[in-house]
């Protein structure tokens, strides 16, 4: 039987090249995203279903399983991928922009995982993938509170990989460098890389990571994305 997947920020870059590449592999998909024009776009594109919602909500991740359920009776793979930078500046400091990164970048994953292992282990099991980032895993300057979201889903990942694989799901994350998709587009740091002739990871070359990523052995593996070189998993030293 065919897989299910759930993916969200399915409507734009990295999440929408995920779900064709998943249709394209014969998954039938549930889509989340705030975008309901572009949800429905890519929807439509590889015959799947979507949800417009906010995945800060946690009520969103219970809307988005019950789909999955009440339309293909299953869940395998679970790709918690919606995600904003927070434009926080510690000189001014926003506290309204802090809640709303911290509620997507964290909470969306938190809460997805929350609503969907129970469907997941009803299914015979499967694999989740966060979109992590290389912030992630190293400490870039720009924007430290996105830095911080996405340090904290690794850590998620870390503890939460021995206890899901005892109920048969894996979760692991990908953690891309710079990506060329609408999240970086205009930017000033996009602008200072392409004119200084670095390479930017186009949204399939990620999209062929979260893949690997959801078939990865090792639960917990933190597959780190680089333009022109085959991912690799991350190992923390000692
Ligand atoms: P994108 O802006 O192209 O896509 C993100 C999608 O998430 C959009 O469709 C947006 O509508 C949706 N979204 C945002 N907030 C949401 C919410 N609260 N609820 C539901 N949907 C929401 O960006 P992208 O570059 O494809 O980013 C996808 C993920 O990859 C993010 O988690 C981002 O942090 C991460 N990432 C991006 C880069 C990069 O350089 N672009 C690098 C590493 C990691």
């Amino acid at each position: 039987m065919s897989n299910v997947a759930l993916v969200t920020g399915a409507a734009s870059g990295i999440g929408a090249a995920v779900t064709r590449r998943l249709a394209a592999g014969g998954a039938r998909c549930v889509l989340v995203d705030l975008d309901a024009d572009g949800a429905q776009r890519v929807a439509e594109e590889v015959g799947g279903v979507w949800l417009a919602a906010d995945v800060s909500d946690p009520e969103t991740a219970r809307q988005a399983v019950e789909l999955a359920r009440s339309t293909y009776g299953r869940l395998d793979l679970v790709h918690l991928n919606a995600g904003i930078s927070s434009g926080v500046d510690f000189a001014a400091f926003d506290l309204a922009r802090y809640r709303r990164a911290v509620g997507v970048n964290m909470d969306g994953v938190v809460f997805g995982v929350e609503a969907a292992v129970p469907l997941m282990a009803e299914s015979g099991g499967g694999a989740i993938v966060v979109t992590s980032s290389l912030a992630g895993l190293v400490g870039f300057g720009g924007d430290p509170v996105y830095t911080m979201t996405k340090h904290a889903v690794v850590g998620l990942v870390r503890a939460l990989a021995q206890p899901l694989a005892a109920v048969g799901v894996r979760i692991g994350a990908v953690c891309p460098g710079f990506t060329d998709t609408p999240l970086v587009a205009g930017t000033s740091v996009r602008e200072t890389l392409v004119r200084a002739g670095f390479p930017l990871l186009s949204a399939e070359e990620v999209a062929a990571a979260v893949e690997s990523a959801f078939y990865a052995e090792e639960p917990g593996t933190l597959l780190v994305v680089q333009p022109g070189i085959h991912p690799v998993p991350y190992r923390y030293a000692g």
